[in-house]
């Protein structure tokens, strides 16, 4: 068989398997580069999931922070996050000690960020607006007017070709018989909070799904007028010297907040009760406010590592499934990725060497070595984050104003941090400043050192 018979041609079937970023984006793409190709190519995508329902039943389940480098890429492709779908914009970054807080700020002076924060599905559970403001909805119905077919069904499994000339053999539905679609390209775009990344992982092509942890998240139903005067336009960050969390944040919406919780392992409901009881959190909240008894509540798992040979002829598998930024804007790495992927199906074609060599290789180097530098400095932060003495002289140094340039490298390091602007490696090179390093340690290091001679010559 020629490898004529691997390249995507008129009258291909693409069918995508998960209707979250990674799917809508790969159809988006894929749409594009077929009309730039001159071929007129078939995609569909499959979800078993209605992201107009509230709820985790249609929600993707995550804090929903749109990062301003997927804002500004979104916008190169023209697609605008529908005002309807935006229930706040970001400013600042609060950072939250035990005892101090500070406001952190875009780097550059009077820059106006572009983060905004939106609902995966349609809401809560108990929210009562009108409409859809689904950001996954709205990415779908993007697509579906680029002419890709959604399919609201679950896909059992697939069956990749014996023969290289053949095409892949698609399953779906619960019903018996089952429907069968035979796909010249399937796309795994199905995340990890779903069975099928094990099935996968049990097909004999290579794939290994990444490592998960389970998160824990909330959504608080606030008044607009509390959140506007406590949180503002401000994404809350704590470091409270929990060691089993890796991560505490509460993201504002118009009525609600979302309170998301990454721990070092598997959280629980238990983690969070404890996370909402705490003093600097109460803070937060109305007077005499009680922990509701019913609240929209997921236990969601995020990837800690990335995924083995997620490609085969015929297939490729991106998003949480495959590989992204460990910890942060995992919807930019989705869009990413898909990119990657659709240019390589269409300009290389869809056999498992154009996949390793166009899409996977440099995702690898652009994503798996720079999480490296990620691992580094997560740990810096979670040493300084975990002691309380630490944590609350970094607030201290980036509210000086004695020690301005001390204070504006600090809140770079910690807005590059917290929002993913720039790679994890240009933020790690900025905090291995000898200054930055002396300034935040609790003593000064002389001190400490005659201190130390003291007691060696006392010994004497
Ligand atoms: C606690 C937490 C907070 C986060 N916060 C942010 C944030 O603020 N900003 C950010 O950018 N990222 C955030 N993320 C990461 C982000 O949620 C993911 O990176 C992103 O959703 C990955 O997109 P995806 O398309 O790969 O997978 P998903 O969004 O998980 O989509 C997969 C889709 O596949 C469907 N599916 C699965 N199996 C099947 C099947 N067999 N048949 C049919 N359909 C199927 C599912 O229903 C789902 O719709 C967060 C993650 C967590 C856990």
């Amino acid at each position: 068989m020629s490898n004529s018979a691997l390249l995507l041609k008129n009258g291909s079937k693409i069918a995508i398997i998960g209707g979250g970023p990674g799917g809508s984006f790969f159809a988006h793409f894929a749409s594009r580069y077929a009309k730039e190709a001159g071929i007129d190519v078939s995609i569909k995508i499959y979800d078993r999931k209605s992201f107009c329902q509230r709820g985790p039943r249609g929600c993707n389940m995550c804090a929903g922070v749109i990062s301003e480098n997927l804002f500004n890429s979104l916008e190169e492709e023209r697609i605008n996050i529908a005002d309807f779908c935006v229930q706040r914009k970001i400013e600042g970054y609060c950072f939250q000690a035990q005892d101090e807080s500070v406001v952190l700020h875009h780097p550059v002076p009077g820059h106006i960020s572009k983060i905004v924060t939106v609902f995966r599905g349609n809401g809560p559970l108990q929210s009562e607006h009108e409409g859809n403001v689904s950001f996954d909805d709205y990415l779908l119905n993007h697509v579906k007017e680029q002419g890709v077919e959604i399919v609201f069904d679950i896909v059992k499994s697939f069956k990749l070709p014996f023969r290289k000339g053949d095409p892949v053999k698609v399953i779906s539905g619960d019903g018996n018989p089952k429907n069968e679609f035979d796909a010249d390209l399937v796309v795994g775009a199905f995340g990890v909070n779903t069975g099928m990344m094990e099935k996968v992982g049990n097909m004999d092509f290579g794939y290994k799904p990444p490592k998960t942890v389970r998160t824990c998240q909330c959504e608080i139903m606030l008044s607009p007028e509390h959140i506007e005067k406590t949180f503002g336009n401000n994404v809350f960050v704590f470091a409270l010297g929990k060691r089993e969390l890796k991560f505490a944040s509460i993201t504002p919406k118009a009525d609600y907040v979302t309170v998301n919780l990454v721990g070092r392992r598997d959280l629980t409901r238990k983690n969070l009760i404890d996370f909402l009881k705490h003093p600097a959190v109460k803070k937060l909240m109305p007077e005499k406010w009680e922990i509701p008894n019913d609240f929209c509540m997921c236990i969601s798992k995020i990837p800690i590592t990335y995924a083995k040979h997620p490609y085969a002829d015929r297939l490729v598998v991106l998003g949480d499934a495959s590989i992204s930024r460990s910890y942060k804007s995992g919807i930019e790495s989705a869009f990413n990725m898909a990119k990657l992927s659709a240019y390589t199906a269409f300009k290389n074609g869809v056999s498992a060497r154009s996949f390793m060599n166009g899409y996977f290789k440099p995702a690898k180097r652009l994503l798996a070595r720079d999480n490296f530098y990620g691992i580094v400095m997560l740990k810096i932060n979670d040493y300084i984050s975990s002691n309380r003495q630490l944590a609350n002289r970094q607030v201290k140094l980036v509210k000086s104003t004695e020690d301005t340039k001390t204070a504006s490298l600090i809140n770079e390091i910690l807005w590059n941090m917290l929002t993913g602007n720039v790679t994890y490696k240009e933020i790690l090179i900025k905090a291995m400043n000898l200054r930055l390093i002396l300034k935040t340690l609790p003593f000064h290091p002389l001190i400490w050192i005659r201190k130390k001679g003291g007691i060696f010559s006392n010994a004497k």
